[in-house]
């Protein structure tokens, strides 16, 4: 296979990259190109194989088809020191015998570089560690500890910086604290990040591109809230969120909208926002995310403006969540919609049986391949 010459801006690029251990596959053959300056992760479940096609990245695993390219070389035979990355691991790794200073200094002095003052103060300042620069690792936290581990991979200024789960030990909001952290290094460095996760929300809140992988290859790659708004797949629907999915069959089309029927309901979805072949006749998956809905009690049904997709229903569950309340509706079309209703208001939560109507503006419908597996 030839493989394209890649583009100046790439800072990696994978072409047809597999790997296969035996009859197993765990990476199928990807393309993918990261833009040089950008924060990429590979989002997906255990197993899905993001780690492996890190690993190939950095020179860890030898892909077992296609190529490798960083920055526009081709490093594919290339052994892991000759390659322009760096990777942070889950563990940091660090050394324990030495403090955070010479933690960062190291790949410096091994360099040979003697005077290293000026650039381990400004990556200290960078990861603002600055006043712990003589503890030693078991003397921080697990934060602190994985900013050690941040700067001393950055302090040789590689193309690209890898990372495997790294803020897989820490509890959830020092994760939610670094992932903004980390996000600011980024910006600052300009550094290509590579960021392995399976948490959807550490990936969206992060990344400029996401790709989501399921069973060894990407479903869909994009912005954040595009694959958010445009899912691809269930598959993506799902991990990101919860999605409210519908099965209708398409009735007509007109002006750019589909009207679809489902269980004697009328919905409209735009066609341009539809996946799937959407024929008359055909059957597809309305989607709606559940903060787009708005929950109205059936005798205020009549307030609700025309042209809005609705849906009559009764209130299955509730539960408290802080910010907003989360209800389950059993509807005709689906026995467990789901709408978060924020909580700015003191209005009474509706309660078991409660009869309501669903609406949502039709523009924020979704839709998706009928066929595909609902996970
Ligand atoms: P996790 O989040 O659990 O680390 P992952 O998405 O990173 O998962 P990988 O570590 O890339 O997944 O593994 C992908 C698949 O390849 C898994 O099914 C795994 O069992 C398999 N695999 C990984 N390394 C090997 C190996 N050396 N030999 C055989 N199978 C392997």
């Amino acid at each position: 296979m030839t493989s394209p010459t890649p583009a100046a801006g790439d800072a990696v690029r994978l072409t047809g990259t597999a790997k296969s251990y035996g009859a197993f596959t765990a990476v199928h053959p990807l393309d993918l190109a990261v833009p040089a300056g950008s924060f990429f992760a590979l989002l997906g479940a255990s197993g899905c194989g993001k780690t492996t096609t890190l690993r190939m990245i950095a020179g860890l695993e030898a892909p077992t088809a296609g190529t490798v390219h960083l920055g526009g070389q081709d490093v594919t035979a290339l052994p892991p020191y000759k390659r322009p990355v760096n990777t942070v691991f889950q563990n940091y790794a660090l050394f324990p015998h030495l403090d955070v200073y010479e933690n960062v200094a190291f790949g410096l002095r091994r360099r040979g570089i003697k005077s290293v003052r000026k650039q381990v103060g400004e990556m200290l300042d960078l990861v603002q560690l600055g006043p712990l620069a003589r503890r030693r690792p078991h003397q921080l936290s697990g934060g602190q500890q994985q900013r050690v581990a941040v700067a001393r991979a950055l302090i040789n200024r590689p193309q690209v910086l890898l990372l495997d789960e790294p803020l897989g030990a820490l509890d959830l909001k020092l994760r939610r604290q670094m992932q903004l952290e980390l996000k600011r290094i980024q910006t600052e460095v300009g550094i290509t990040f590579v960021h392995v996760t399976h948490d959807q929300e550490e990936a969206m809140t992060m990344a400029d591109t996401v790709a989501v992988m399921n069973a060894g290859r990407v479903e869909q790659m994009g912005a954040p809230a595009d694959l958010y708004e445009n899912p691809a797949s269930t598959f993506v629907a799902n991990f990101l969120g919860t999605s409210n999915l519908i099965e209708a069959e398409v009735a007509g089309e007109e002006g750019g909208t589909l009207h679809l029927t489902s269980g004697g309901l009328r919905l409209s979805l735009p066609a341009a926002r539809c996946r799937a072949q959407a024929a008359v006749g055909d059957r597809v998956l309305a989607g709606v995310r559940p903060e787009k809905i708005t929950l109205a009690h059936r005798d205020d049904e009549d307030a609700i403006p025309a042209g809005r997709n609705r849906v009559p229903g009764r209130i299955v569950d509730s539960s408290f969540i802080g910010v907003s309340t989360q209800y389950v509706v059993d509807s005709p079309v689906c026995p467990d919609l789901e709408v978060f209703v924020p909580n700015v208001g003191r209005d009474a939560r509706l309660a078991p049986g409660a009869p309501v109507v669903l609406h949502w503006d039709p523009e924020h419908t979704f839709g998706l391949d009928a066929h595909q597996d609902i996970d």
